[in-house]
């Protein structure tokens, strides 16, 4: 057992900082103060942080911690704060470890007993879920699904039947295809899009997946995508008969199997694979096959 009690020891204290994630009014003084105070300040990207710490008249020696060289940065820190240095952690924006490095370090420095102190600050995804309009907790904070189409699905498979509001971040390129998976694993569920958190162009838009699809690909800037948690009405969503009676419409029309499920697979934004695997199930069961 290790306990910290993090203001009345000599220990040197990795701090970890948060950052605006736009509105730079959203720096605390107490975020200042300690940027002010340690010896060393660890970032992502020295060119973003000098920025934010020049906008701040903060003048210190700054390293580099990114996720590609984590095992030598970490021994970096250590090293540093063996020597009686206080440093501070921060990342691009947000919180460090939120989506951005820092879990090594933070790891391996509370198991060598020395201080870690989190300063209060704001991370995307909070902002995010309390103004969704979606049941606040519990939740679970996702951060990026895989950009793959298949390794998304499987890993939305393994959310599917959770009852707690999911939230994901996602880049704008990838919204539309992201909100598919999520439509063909999910159902058509409740979410929220929180967009441009803290800036200007600052939006929520809030509907069903098949509502919002439609508008995904002109969504532009940073978003969290805030999902309702598996609730039994969503299980009808996607009704695997009507979809099969809208293949079956198509071909009796004259189109091919695969045009068929092609067409249906636009007017519904479940994905081909998918159709495909119920057409098949369902010639399996009349022994077409
Ligand atoms: N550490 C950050 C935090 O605590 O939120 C997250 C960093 S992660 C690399 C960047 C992602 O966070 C963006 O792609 C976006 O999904 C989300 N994000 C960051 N700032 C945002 C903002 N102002 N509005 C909406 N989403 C934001």
């Amino acid at each position: 057992m290790i306990r910290q009690k993090s203001f009345s020891n000599e220990k040197p204290t990795l701090y970890l900082v948060p950052t605006p994630i736009g509105n730079l009014n959203e720096m605390t003084p107490r975020a200042i103060d300690i940027l002010n105070s340690v010896d060393i300040i660890a970032c992502e990207d020295t060119r973003n942080s000098g920025q934010l710490l020049k906008h701040f008249n903060i003048s210190k020696r700054l390293i580099t911690y990114q996720n590609f060289n984590e095992t030598s940065s970490t021994k970096g820190i250590i090293n540093l704060l063996s020597q009686g240095n206080n440093i501070a952690l921060i990342s691009d924006a947000g919180y460090p470890l939120i989506n951005d490095p820092g879990q090594r370090v933070v790891s391996e420095v509370t198991a060598l007993g020395y201080n870690v102190v989190p300063i209060s600050g704001c991370s995307a995804f909070l902002n995010g879920l309390v103004a969704s309009g979606l049941v606040a907790q519990p939740f679970i904070f996702i951060g990026f699904l895989p950009p793959s189409t298949h390794e998304c699905i499987k890993k939305l498979n393994l959310y599917k039947s959770y009852p707690m509001t999911l939230i994901m971040y996602e880049a704008p390129h990838r919204i539309e295809k992201m909100l598919k998976s999520c439509l063909e694993v999910l159902g058509d569920r409740h979410i929220c899009i929180a967009r441009e958190l803290t800036k200007v162009h600052e939006e929520f838009i809030r509907g069903t997946i098949s509502e919002i699809l439609p508008v995904a690909n002109e969504l532009k800037g940073e978003m969290v995508v805030v999902i309702d948690g598996k609730h039994d009405d969503y299980e009808k969503d996607i009704d695997i008969g009507q979809i099969l009676n809208m293949v079956n419409q198509s071909i009796a029309s004259g189109m091919s199997t695969s045009a068929a499920i092609k067409e249906v697979a636009k007017q519904t934004g479940i994905s081909k694979n998918q159709i495909y695997d119920y057409v098949h199930r369902q010639s399996e069961e009349k022994g077409v096959c």
